[in-house]
């Protein structure tokens, strides 16, 4: 195709599923630095993918957008094996040394994260070097309050992790927890407005360049979800489900009442939002997954469709 940008070669984007997040590999004399490990269920092909794309070169740092499962699941098994260093967002650096996992969502969500400690820690206005090019750090609370973005401004290029899909954004966890979360979702998307970006790397989703129109249908989106909490709330519920049905492939139906609705942070939504037993809300969320054909039923399980595959490294 003509007139769409490429990222330079000192930059590999290795795109995964919505289980585990991309990879953006920057290679350097240096240092190889790599963007976001993926989630730990996946480390043996998260392992091998970022092994191919290295070849005989070593891995020097992991650098985590933020410190949600599916971006740093494979930071434990990355660091086993090349002995590279972990850089987080400043603002995680006390729950991750003291792995608190309920404020890191990853229990309350019925999500398991191998544990890893943290060697340095960014922050917003810092500059990193990856695949040999100066990033800028910005902030870009919303779907996370600590999450950090990488830019690249000589080649135009972000790093925009669950704060900008070429489809919306990641679920706004903060608006579950009386912090307003909606409102910080704004400001960033108004931040990012003042970018001059040609190429993106989301952290789920392939490359996309009309960054403009990205930003316009976020904004749409965010302004449904702020007209109508309760649209996003089920979203919320139906993501924990079919994140929890991407990592097993199928669950049992008649144990999903207490391994999918008694989990801490669906029972927080259902409370503020719609009041339900536990076995209604997951009926409704099965129903609403089976509607959009994200799921099956087979004999008595729940089961995964189209779970995406890996495509190999490009650039
Ligand atoms: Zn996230």
């Amino acid at each position: 195709m003509t007139g769409v940008a490429t990222l330079p070669p000192s930059l590999s984007f290795i795109q995964r599923d919505w289980l585990s997040s991309n990879h953006l590999l920057g290679r350097s004399p240096t240092a190889n630095v790599l963007v976001d490990s993926g989630y730990s269920s996946r480390r043996e092909l998260t392992l091998q993918l970022i092994g191919h794309a290295l070849g005989d070169a070593g891995l020097h740092r992991i650098v985590n957008t933020h410190t949600h499962s599916d971006h740093v699941g494979g930071n434990a098994a990355l660091k086993a094996r090349y002995r590279c260093r972990i850089t987080i967002p400043l603002r995680e650096r006390e729950a991750i040394a003291r792995w608190q996992e309920d404020k890191l969502h990853y229990g309350t969500l019925g999500q398991a994260c191998d544990r890893f400690d943290a060697d340095d820690w960014f922050d917003q206005g810092d500059l990193l070097e990856i695949g040999g090019l100066p990033w800028q750090a910005l902030g870009s609370p919303g779907h996370d309050m600590d999450s950090l973005l990488l830019y690249q401004p000589d080649h135009r290029i972000l790093v925009s992790a669950d704060a900008l899909w070429e489809n919306g954004f990641g679920v706004i966890f903060p608006e579950f927890f009386g912090e307003a979360g909606f409102n910080a979702q704004a400001a960033t998307l108004q931040m990012l407005e003042s970018l001059d970006v040609a190429i993106v790397v989301p952290g789920h989703g392939p490359l996309f360049y009309d960054y403009r129109q990205a930003l316009e249908r976020a904004r749409r989106r965010l302004a449904h979800f702020q007209s109508q909490p309760e649209r996003h709330a089920l979203l919320a519920l139906k993501v924990g489900l079919s994140f929890m049905l991407l990592d097993r492939g199928r669950l049992l139906l008649r144990d999903l009442e207490v391994s999918y609705g008694e989990l801490p942070l669906i029972q927080r939504i259902n409370r503020q939002y719609f009041g339900k037993t536990a076995a209604a809300i997951t009926r409704e969320v099965v129903d609403a997954l089976l509607a959009a054909r994200a799921a099956r039923l087979a004999d008595g399980w729940l089961v995964a469709v189209s779970v995406s595959q890996p495509s190999s490294p490009r650039r």
